[in-house]
């Protein structure tokens, strides 16, 4: 499955655009993932035409290798009982497939060898489900709602990891002006290893910038904008 896929969406003002949904969001890999998570820009989607917002209800995995987090993240946390546990006997399912393919595949690639090779010995299916979903246990978690995700995430983070954000606020006038604001806000963010987004408001636009809080306070230093 690839990591991401590009959708395209038509919002209730009749306007089409294309916006990009995470499967898998390995903050390893791709650290700025990790501050949309926290900014609460992942896979939500913005109308560029009118500004609304619409949140994907697919679920994700969140892996993050150096604090050693792997998730299967819900983003609907208003699921009740019953509902969890539908979604929860299928991700069993889907699991308990996943371990027998990956073991017939090893066991055909061993017999394809000719010289028989040493196997560590895996653990029963049973195991691995088990850790699937004992929520306490490693490997996998399993998080209903994006916004647990975001309460668990930013418990792991050190001080100067946490998200910090600027504000540059500027009067709203005409769409070409807040794309040149945007565009750069956008080059200032990329330059510090951080990101902008537009956020729009009735008379009052404003463009964050966002990321780690030490390199926006270094920012924000330069710029003589508060942080
Ligand atoms: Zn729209």
């Amino acid at each position: 499955m690839p990591r991401s896929t590009e959708i395209t969406l038509t919002c209730v003002c009749g306007n089409q655009f294309t916006a990009i949904r995470y499967h898998t969001v390995n903050v390893t890999l791709e650290p700025h993932l990790l501050y949309r998570l926290l900014a609460g820009t992942l896979n939500i989607a913005v109308c560029p035409n009118c500004g609304r917002r619409a949140e994907s209800a697919h679920p994700f995995i969140y892996h993050d290798m150096k604090r050693g987090l792997f998730a299967y993240v819900y983003a609907d946390e208003t699921l009740s009982e019953d509902e969890r546990e539908v979604l929860l006997q299928q991700l069993r399912a889907a699991y308990v497939q996943a371990v027998e393919e990956s073991e017939r595949i090893t066991q055909r690639n061993q017999r394809l060898h000719e010289t028989p090779r040493p196997t560590v010995r895996r653990s029963r299916p049973y195991d691995d489900i088990r850790a699937a979903i004992e929520p306490d246990s490693p490997p996998m978690q399993v998080i209903f709602g994006t916004g647990n995700l975001v309460t668990l995430v930013d418990s792991l983070l050190e001080p100067e990891e946490k998200l910090g954000k600027i504000a540059l606020n500027y009067a709203h006038h005409d769409p070409a002006e807040s794309e040149r604001i945007l565009a750069i806000a956008q080059q200032l963010a990329s330059q510090a290893g951080c990101e902008a987004m537009l956020n729009d408001g009735d008379d009052l636009q404003v463009v964050y910038i966002y990321g780690p809080r030490g390199r926006i306070n270094a920012l924000a230093k330069a710029l003589h904008t508060p942080a």
